[in-house]
């Protein structure tokens, strides 16, 4: 029930009934309505202004946690670059140089991830800059990595084509140092002991009792076995690959055949006096590309700069032409 209101009247001392219009109460009715709407927004905006809610503190927290952890990330993955960084100095410095590899150019390992939309799926997010940085950073460590074991896997190839290189190329004495008297003969321009005239010696002679043991000084394949028409007497020949051959002459026995596979250290034959010689001794000779080299400088495996000086002493002094 609405409540009827009273106003006094001085001239008259009574009370006089208002009449009020519904047309004002309308208004009035509307007026307190906005205010209070009006202060209700007022005090929302104040609050959430200043005051969080629990939800909107659990989010925040989120928030912050997130952050935080690409933040970890982010230093993890600048870590790992710098780490890589340095085995790429020494690839290209040291790992590379030893297999004669060219280093990798720098822009083809720092070269970027192809693609400008790559990480469009990552802008509709609220710290899209900070994942998309986080994601290039990982995808150039990626593709530094990627660099980086392929080039391995190129080192890799070469050492053991260089293994292989190094178990064929000639590299020890065709005879054991205990066996052979002395090396009679090496390298060199001297008097032919048969024509007394000025001739190339293109090998090294080794003396020693007729019978003993020959060694095949690398691995490699037999390609001549028999008696030679040229005074070398029974003479084998090695094919070592790479260029490299080497020949043993004057054998008194021969034990291998033409087409033989035989190692470093196998036992091709004995010492003689065969063909063109003077005496019990081994000619031997190491051609590279087919043109003689001093053996001297194939004998690395077993014998030490010492021992190489103290017979080049010897050799020196005491040299005598067999053949
Ligand atoms: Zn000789």
């Amino acid at each position: 029930m609405a409540k009827i209101k009273y106003r006094f009247d001085p001239n008259t001392l009574t009370y006089k009934k208002i009449n009020r219009t519904s047309r004002k109460n309308l208004l009035q009715a509307l007026v307190f309505f906005s205010v209070s709407v009006l202060m209700a927004i007022a005090f929302n905006v104040f609050f959430t202004s200043n005051f969080t809610t629990p939800k909107e503190q659990r989010l925040q927290h989120k928030n912050e946690s997130l952050e935080f952890k690409y933040d970890m990330l982010s230093r993890k993955i600048s870590h790992v670059n710098e780490v890589l960084n340095k085995i790429e100095q020494r690839d290209d410095n040291l790992y590379r140089p030893i297999f004669e590899l060219d280093p990798i150019p720098n822009q083809f390992r720092e070269a970027g991830v192809g693609g400008v939309n790559r990480y469009n799926d990552l802008e509709k997010y609220s710290d899209s800059k900070t994942i998309i940085s986080v994601a290039r950073q990982l995808d150039k460590v990626k593709k530094k990595l990627y660099v980086q074991s392929r080039s391995f896997d190129a080192i890799k190839k070469e050492a053991e084509n260089k293994e292989a290189m190094l178990a064929h190329i000639p590299a020890i004495q065709p005879i054991a140092i205990k066996d052979f008297g002395r090396i009679s003969d090496y390298y060199g321009r001297r008097r032919d002991p048969f024509t007394g005239k000025i001739r190339m010696h293109h090998g090294m002679d080794f003396t020693g009792p007729v019978g003993t043991d020959i060694y095949a000084t690398g691995d490699g394949v037999v390609v001549k076995a028999e008696f030679s028409a040229y005074g070398y007497g029974k003479e084998v020949v090695i094919d070592h690959g790479y260029g490299y051959k080497t020949i043993y002459a004057h054998l008194h026995q021969i034990n291998v055949d033409k087409g033989d596979k035989v190692s470093r250290g196998e036992v091709i034959g004995t010492l003689g006096n065969t063909g063109r010689s003077t005496g019990p001794h081994l000619h031997y000779e190491v051609r590279k590309n087919n043109r003689p080299v001093d053996p001297f400088n194939y004998y690395f495996n077993d014998i030490t700069a010492d021992q190489y000086e103290k017979m080049i002493a010897v050799s020196a002094r005491n040299r005598k032409p067999m053949d």
